[in-house]
């Protein structure tokens, strides 16, 4: 039987791939390269250029291959756009999410994997916070993710699927094999924009708020490595195929680093003291989200075998330094533009 990953040219999905593929399994993407890379796509992977939404599209990839399973990562995935543009993100993370759910029941997918986020939580009542906690987003993001956890909850009470929902708390870090990593010249996350300044792809970063009610008073979250995450999906995957319950689980190492320190340990792995400037907080950051761990470890057999956030950065740093040193990608990438607009 094949695995369909939508969003498998991106940053996790093609980590996944990657995963897939390494155990035997066959995998089909399907990927609009919005911000995906063609060259992410592992060798070996069926690459469908196209829309994971697209109702004429879909059914076809179902009829021409055995998929049993779909894990699902396409989507936008950045808070302060879905403030922008909120239909862009319910469209897209949402309708389209139901337009594919729709296809799957109708060709018999048994199994459906969902990229799922801690932004559902909104600011945890507390941390670590536990899969059945209040949730609160408080963006049109968090809101387009559950909105999905609520449909892919009622559709597998109606039909013959069953689901696993992940909620990812903050990914960072890349293929400890160099075969992967997050490429987007334009991320926003904390540990991108670090190893773009050390690397002196940007002038400098910001720190987003010193006034919160941690140890040192800038955020704190919960940072997960990349391959461990895909693993996630791995144990997902066996739990569905060998006849588990559907279930949902927060994914993350129940661990939380500050804003300082992540940027302490990357000037030290660089050894490049850059510019660092302290601002405001940014609006509708949360000051602490930490994941509750154990119901992944019991219920997937889940365990984490990257949970170093040194580790993380290296590997993280690693990555973006190949990428601005290949001749191929800077071009792909745009990195000119980047220093000249930062
Ligand atoms: N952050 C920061 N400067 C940056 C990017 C992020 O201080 O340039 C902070 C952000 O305010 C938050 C943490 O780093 O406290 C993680 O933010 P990120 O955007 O990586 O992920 P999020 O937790 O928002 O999903």
């Amino acid at each position: 039987m094949s695995v369909l990953v939508t969003g498998g040219a991106g940053y996790i999905g093609s980590h996944m791939a990657h995963e897939l593929l390494d155990a035997g399994e066959d995998v089909v993407i399907i990927d609009n390269l919005s911000t995906g890379f063609r060259w992410a796509v592992p060798p070996g992977a069926q690459l469908v250029v196209g829309d994971f939404g697209d109702s004429n599209l879909v059914p076809r990839i179902f009829a021409d291959n055995r998929i049993d399973s779909i894990i699902h990562f396409a989507a936008k995935t950045v808070v302060p756009e879905s403030v922008a543009d909120p239909l862009g993100y319910y469209l897209n993370n949402t309708a389209k999410a139901r337009a594919l759910l729709e296809c799957a029941v109708k060709a018999g997918v048994k199994n459906f994997i969902f990229s799922s986020t801690a932004a559902v939580y909104g600011n945890p009542e507390r941390n670590p916070v536990a899969e059945d906690d209040s949730l609160n987003p408080l963006s049109p993001y968090g809101r387009s993710k559950l909105m999905v956890e609520w449909m892919l909850s009622d559709a597998a009470q109606a039909h013959d699927m069953r689901y696993v929902i992940l909620r990812y708390f903050n990914v960072a870090g890349a293929d400890p094999q160099g075969r992967a990593g997050q490429s987007t010249a334009r991320a926003t996350h904390l540990i991108k924009v670090a190893t773009q300044a050390a690397l002196g792809l940007r002038p400098g970063m910001e720190v987003f708020g010193v006034d919160y009610p941690t140890p040192d008073g800038s955020g704190l979250r919960d940072y997960i490595h990349v391959s461990d995450l895909a693993r996630a999906h791995s144990a997902a995957l066996k739990h569905l195929r060998s006849g588990g319950d559907s279930c949902t689980c927060n994914c993350g190492y129940q661990t939380g680093y500050s804003v300082l320190e992540v940027i302490d340990l990357v000037k030290k792995i660089s050894g490049v003291d850059f510019p660092v400037k302290i601002s405001g907080r940014r609006p509708g950051d949360a000051a602490a989200v930490i994941a509750a761990n154990q119901r992944i470890k019991s219920r997937l057999g889940w365990t984490p075998e990257y949970d170093d956030l040194e580790l993380i950065l290296r590997h993280a740093y690693e990555w973006e330094r190949r990428l601005f040193e290949q001749p191929k990608k800077p071009k792909l990438f745009s990195y000119d533009r980047l220093v000249a607009s930062s």
